[in-house]
């Protein structure tokens, strides 16, 4: 982290400071607090922020679905980003195969309505193995999500995660790969418990209702063009760390951007001080 050493004596306590003279008028937590600024709450979205749910989740599902029924068809990384154009799974495989038509499952099913109770099945299948991949905990966490949650909950800083995904598999998610313990403490607000998916900020509205915090002391992290606006159109400050199929949108809006969250060796990192820096940046902005 690249600070004066002035600026970053300000932000934070050293762990060997003397303690604080009995004369002190104010609690040194409350200084503490003040000092760094810290956000009323940190929001995490979930696919391709936690996880990099379609890359390694949705894409490892589908080609094992195709494996379990003896079809010969692998998606890989670059051709699932191009069939991702296409939204919603069944649809997604109907004009894979419909490219296909020299191919099993198409070459030897014509018949329209065949065609779609194959596809069903399949999905079925996919969707199976999807959840069973998720409670296995082999899709892996982005890197610093952990790192970050735990940084967040040290300081007493309320983490959540809001996604407009089933609401199932994210508490999987935040389950098997964050733990119990994290689960107990990290709320998630997911699935249809909004009217509007993103990009309409009800999600993040919902969480800073139910968490009791001001929206624009919040900071969320999100991975996708949408969710900066949903995120934005609610009022808060927003990063964008970048996943295998939204590298390309347009983050503009966004408070800062970042490849991931950062590993914790990387000197370039995500940390709960720098989203302090960037909340305490965007109020300042808001006032100018
Ligand atoms: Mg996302």
């Amino acid at each position: 982290m690249k600070m004066k050493p002035q600026a970053y004596q300000a932000h934070r306590v050293h762990p060997f400071a003397p303690v604080a003279p009995r004369t002190c008028t104010l609690p040194q937590r409350i200084v503490v607090a003040k000092a760094r600024q810290l956000p009323d709450a940190l929001l995490f979205d979930c696919d391709g922020v936690l996880v990099d749910t379609e890359r390694d989740g949705h894409r490892i599902s589908f080609n094992e679905a195709f494996k379990q029924k003896g079809l010969d068809h692998e998606w890989d990384v670059d051709l699932y980003g191009e069939l991702l154009e296409i939204g919603g799974g069944k649809e997604r495989m109907t004009k894979y195969f419909n490219d296909h038509p020299d191919r099993e499952p198409f070459r030897s099913t014509q018949d329209p309505a065949a065609r779609k109770a194959l596809v069903a099945e399949l999905h079925a299948l996919k969707t199976a193995l999807f959840t069973q991949l998720v409670e296995s905990g082999a899709m892996p966490l982005r890197p610093g999500v952990a790192r970050l949650v735990g940084e967040a909950i040290s300081a007493g800083v309320p983490v959540a995660v809001c996604s407009t995904s089933n609401e199932k598999a994210v508490s999987s998610i935040v389950r098997v790969m964050l733990g119990p313990q994290v689960a107990e403490v990290m709320r998630v607000f997911a699935g249809d418990i909004v009217p509007k998916k993103k990009p309409d900020p009800a999600i993040y509205l919902l969480a800073a209702r139910e968490l009791g915090v001001d929206p624009a002391r919040c900071v969320v992290v999100e991975d996708s063009g949408i969710g900066l606006k949903a995120a934005k159109a609610a009022g808060m400050t927003c990063i964008v760390t970048k996943s295998s199929y939204t590298a390309g949108e347009d983050f503009s809006a966004a408070d800062a951007v970042f490849p991931s969250l950062g590993e914790d060796s990387d000197p370039d990192r995500v940390t709960l001080d720098r989203l302090c820096q960037l909340l305490e940046q965007a109020q300042a902005n808001a006032l100018a």
